[in-house]
């Protein structure tokens, strides 16, 4: 009986931490309590109390309640729960045990309880019958944390032991399914190893069944159980035998491990896939039914999709292949058809919401700065400008995405734009990915600007050229290494629109950086940079235009699905002149010939990297590991020659110095962690050797890559792997073959799948699991559903569209709050 209020009691203490603002239920707390009420009552015997009942949580109507009111009546709640879990507190001390245990234990669900509502799924795992703490713990590292989490914690394949088949059908070398009865089963030594050997049977004839390095299983199955055995036959002496098949006993039961489509899971050390089966098939049965289709019953049908509860079980324990994919289907229609409408609603809060700042296009500006440069534009570089001058023109602020390959100069038409803002009396703000590109960015706009006429430098930090404009430009670069008394005076002079160009890390758009008029934001690499940093603008109350940088080819499908908010643009075509590089993967025997052609390289004149090989997420180990390689390099491999190190642990000063050493020629070789992967840009360095090349993504590859090939010489870049994997040989056998960036991010997302090619966490979007990079029918279906909805009721505000609502405030949390109520 008493256990049925725990989630009543739950959703009150949520409340009261959120200060009572009717948020701790989705749908508000009237809801809940008008679905629960009658369950609730049902469970009280006491008249007296259920009359209290009655009265202060059948009556009630919460949404209309002062605050005050709120937590008054909570408070008075939670005591009569208290009272109804039979937590008469005098009572557990007298039993004398501790009270959270008697209370740990009905804690557990009913069965009955839990289908009150969505509110469950979000109870944490170890509300699960057999989910100890502990277990708890492992699933939490696979990002697994509440009931919802696991169901969908999908199977990345399954086996299929469908197939049953006799005994005397048995073929060699397949996976293959087999009822039987245990004849005799022993613990027995096999090769070297203990293990178990069992002899079964039907009747077609008998088989022999190994299992390695489990000898404890024998005990398991006595003479004459019935057993289905799922796994591989091969042939010892003549005779078939199953090696370390999946079993389990015939039961009323549904098969778990055998006899079926059997899912395999991504596990993690200490979950073991017997183990997670059983588990996951306890948990969709019992919690599958509970989770509300949020999708339009009309959309659900005009799509021909599975209901949302029967796609969970079915993507689990599926019944066949036909009902396994459909299930994939609907499931990845949900993602993407929540990603658009996301995506949408972004792109309509961004521009639609308020105007922006029209500007007006000063041709004279723009063709003499162009003129200014020591290069003609290429056809793709003006096209582009011409679209982001179209865009800026009017009042709703430009949503740009720029792709371009590295070096396909994006830095110069993002100048250009950046100019304009200034010539309309606005301040512009260039984003990098980290300080080093900020100093980068800062470096090449400052030549680009050189280029004009005069230049002042007042501070290495701040520089004004003239000729341009009517008055001289000032810009500026904002990073964490300037004094705090530099720092002061920049923001000051940010404040007071001193400053026309700010460049900087996106920590511009975050601290308490403040701009005067802000116009235009241009952010560079997109994929690292995270979308988040929009809305901290607009929290500013800034609405400049935006142009977003990326030299991550994206695939245009994918582009419009996951940047559906962002107008593209392509700049398809490199600078005249320049090489591909000449790639190549080498054998481990091969590291001394590749460094001596380093060697030779830099006798002739020229400058090479050397980036360490990844070994862990950790900044502070990569750079202490790039320490020690540096050490090895300098003293054992390149005694002769100068050295310099880049690792993210650098001070600012430190960093700048060794970039500074190596455009000087001072070095011959920069000794660099991943940090070097964007945008650097040294022209005299030819050749790139990558360590333990098979662990980067190709899209990384080949930014790497794209750091020699900048100048006129023949490059070259040189790929080591110790042990690759079968995708890390895959992969490296791609990027020896293939120059073109977007060929290689189709083949990229191939290999990875899209959330892991966007790192899409980090990027706030969210994650990708069932749908695939192929699925442009799901896509477009997701795409057009999405769109009409989107025309109807933006704001998911009609009723039918509540559930909707609550999805989306789910999967895209960082959306301002109250978006989606
Ligand atoms: P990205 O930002 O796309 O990596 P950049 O704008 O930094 O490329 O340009 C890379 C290099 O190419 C720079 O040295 C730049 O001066 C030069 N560059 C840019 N556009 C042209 C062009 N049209 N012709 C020749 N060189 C160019
Ligand atoms: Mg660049």
């Amino acid at each position: 009986m008493a256990a049925g209020f725990e989630p009543l009691r739950k959703i009150l203490e949520l409340e009261q931490k959120r200060g009572y603002d009717n948020t701790a239920v989705f749908g508000g707390l009237d809801r809940f309590l008008k679905n629960w009420a009658g369950q609730g009552a049902e469970a009280i015997s006491d008249r007296r109390l259920l009359g209290r009942f009655q009265q202060l949580v059948a009556r009630v109507d919460y949404a209309s309640l002062s605050g005050e009111q709120r937590r008054d009546w909570a408070s008075r709640v939670l005591s009569l729960a208290r009272e109804l879990e039979g937590g008469a507190p005098a009572q557990a001390k007298t039993e004398g045990k501790a009270p959270s245990h008697p209370r740990a234990k009905r804690a557990r669900p009913l069965k009955k309880a839990v289908t009150v509502s969505g509110q469950d799924l979000d109870s944490p795992i170890t509300t699960v019958k057999g989910i100890s703490t502990a277990l708890a713990a492992k699933f939490g590292r696979l990002g697994v944390k509440t009931v919802r989490d696991l169901l969908f914690f999908f199977p990345h394949r399954h086996l299929d032991y469908s197939q049953i088949k006799h005994i005397s059908q048995l073929t060699e070398g397949d996976e293959q399914t087999i009822i039987a009865n245990v004849w005799q089963a022993q613990a027995t030594r096999l090769g070297y190893r203990q293990g178990t050997e069992a002899i079964v049977g039907d009747e077609t004839g008998n088989v022999r069944v190994v299992w390695f390095n489990q000898p404890y299983l024998a005990k398991k199955l006595p003479t004459n159980a019935r057993i289905v055995l799922s796994g591989r036959v091969s042939l010892f002496k003549g005779h078939h035998v199953f090696e370390s098949p999946e079993w389990e006993f015939v039961e009323d039961k549904d098969l778990v491990h055998t006899g079926r489509l059997v899912p395999v899971y991504s596990l993690t050390q200490g979950l073991y896939p017997r183990q997670v089966r059983k588990l996951m098939k306890g948990v969709v049965d019992q919690w599958a039914g509970q989770v509300e289709d949020f999708l339009p019953a009309e959309i659900r049908e005009r799509c021909d999709l599975l209901e949302l509860p029967q796609a969970i079980s079915q993507a689990h324990y599926p019944e066949d292949e036909m009902m396994k994919g459909k299930s994939r289907v609907r499931l990845a229609f949900n993602e993407l058809f929540i990603l658009q409408l996301g995506v949408m609603s972004r792109k309509h809060d961004w521009q639609e919401s308020q105007p922006g700042s029209a500007f007006a296009i000063d041709e004279k500006l723009v063709n003499g700065f162009t003129n200014s440069l020591p290069f003609q534009l290429t056809g793709a570089q003006q096209r582009v400008l011409k679209e982001m001058l179209g865009d800026m023109q009017r009042p709703q602020p430009m949503c740009r995405l720029l792709q371009g390959e590295v070096g396909s100069g994006k830095t110069v038409v993002a100048t250009a734009a950046l100019l304009l803002a200034v010539a309309n009396g606005y301040q512009g703000a260039f984003m990098a990915p980290t300080e080093i590109l900020a100093e980068q960015h800062y470096a090449t706009l400052c030549q680009l600007l050189s280029r004009a006429e005069g230049q002042e430098e007042e501070t290495p930090y701040l520089k004004r050229f003239s000729g341009l404009l009517s008055r001289p430009i000032t810009v500026a670069l904002l990073i964490g290494d300037i004094t705090p008394s530099q720092k002061q005076e920049l923001q000051q002079r940010l404040a007071n629109g001193d400053i026309d160009i700010a460049i900087g890390t996106h920590a511009l758009i975050q601290k308490g950086v403040k701009f005067k008029r802000m116009g235009l934001a241009v952010v560079d690499e997109q994929h690292r940079f995270g979308v988040t940093q929009r809305s901290a603008l607009r929290q500013k109350g800034f609405r400049p235009h935006m142009l977003v940088m990326t030299a991550t080819p994206i695939p245009r499908t994918l582009a419009l699905t996951l940047y559906g908010d962002l107008d593209l643009s392509v700049i398809d075509e490199l600078p005249p002149g320049r090489q591909t590089v000449k790639t190549k993967w080498l054998r481990p025997a091969q590291r001394e010939s590749a460094h001596n052609f380093i060697r030779k390289q830099v006798a002739a004149g020229h400058q090479a990297f050397i980036v360490c090989p990844l070994i862990e997420e950790s900044e502070a180990v990569i750079a202490q590991a790039a320490v020690v390689e540096y050490e090895r390099l300098s003293h054992e491999v390149f005694p002769d020659l100068k050295l310099g190190l880049l690792h993210g642990r650098l001070s600012g000063e430190e960093k700048d110095e060794v970039m500074q050493r190596f455009r000087a020629r001072e070095l011959d070789i920069l000794v660099s962690t991943p940090v070097v992967e964007v945008g650097i840009d040294i022209p005299n360095a030819t050749v790139m050797l990558i360590e333990s090349a098979d662990r980067f993504g190709l899209s990384q590859l080949h930014q790497f890559r794209g750091r020699v090939g900048r100048g006129a010489e023949q490059s070259y870049c040189m790929l080591l792997a110790e042990n690759p994997s079968e995708i890390g040989r895959q992969r490296l056998d791609i990027i020896e073959n293939v120059q073109d960036g977007f060929v290689l991010a189709e083949e990229d997302l191939k290999l990875r799948g899209p959330g892991e090619f966007f790192g899409t966490r980090q990027s706030g979007l969210p994650d990708l699991r069932m749908a695939r990079l192929s699925d442009v029918k799901i896509l477009e279906l997701a795409r057009s559903e999405a769109m009409a909805l989107f025309q109807v009721d933006p704001g998911l505000r009609k009723p039918a569209h509540r559930l909707l609502a609550g999805e989306m405030s789910r999967v895209w949390p960082q959306t301002s709050a109250g978006e989606w109520s």
